[in-house]
């Protein structure tokens, strides 16, 4: 009787939890993940690979790159907001994004201004700068002076790198 009881009330604790989270699947195993917690993260890329499905530790911690054209949110525009997927930090509003070309997801401006990070990247010959998140640190994309007004910015991500939640499944 003593074991279902304690059954019955790990399965409890176990769905309120998951009511409370994000729906995506590497965010109900991700115990980093939070969309309100602000402290930075400092975990490091064993234990990270342990956690994040393969391809988005291969975007977000080897800075990889998803192929054009193929990510789930390069023309999508769907009011709500999108999220960094490895930690749950807001990175950007759908009002900010615009329909490019380049068949990534581009915005013009983050949702606040150290939502992320900028390193140099001279990697592969070219001149750039990586835009990652400010929260977890993790690769998003790269961030380009030919984007629309008013900020003249493309915020150049991985689909893979975002989490979106529309505004329309909020509760
Ligand atoms: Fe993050």
């Amino acid at each position: 009787m003593k074991t279902i009881l304690v059954a019955v009330l790990i399965s409890f604790a176990y769905l309120t939890a998951c009511s409370q989270q994000p729906t995506s699947q590497q965010a109900m195993h991700n115990p980093y993940y939070s969309r309100t917690d602000t402290q930075k993260l400092h975990v490091d890329n064993a234990a990270w690979k342990k956690i994040l499905p393969d391809q988005l530790y291969a975007v977000s911690r080897e800075n990889a790159t998803e192929r054009a054209f193929t990510g789930k949110y390069w023309k999508t525009d769907e009011p709500g907001t999108y999220y960094c997927a490895v930690c749950g930090n807001p990175l950007f509003r759908s009002g900010a994004k615009f329909a490019s070309s380049c068949g990534w997801p581009s915005f013009f401006k983050t949702i606040r201004p150290n939502s992320v990070l900028y390193l140099a990247d001279n990697s592969y010959g070219m001149e750039r700068t990586e835009v990652r998140c400010g929260r977890c640190n993790s690769h998003l994309g790269h961030i380009f002076d030919d984007g629309p007004p008013p900020t003249h910015k493309r915020y150049c991500m991985n689909s893979v790198s975002l989490d979106f939640e529309a505004d329309s499944m909020k509760r």
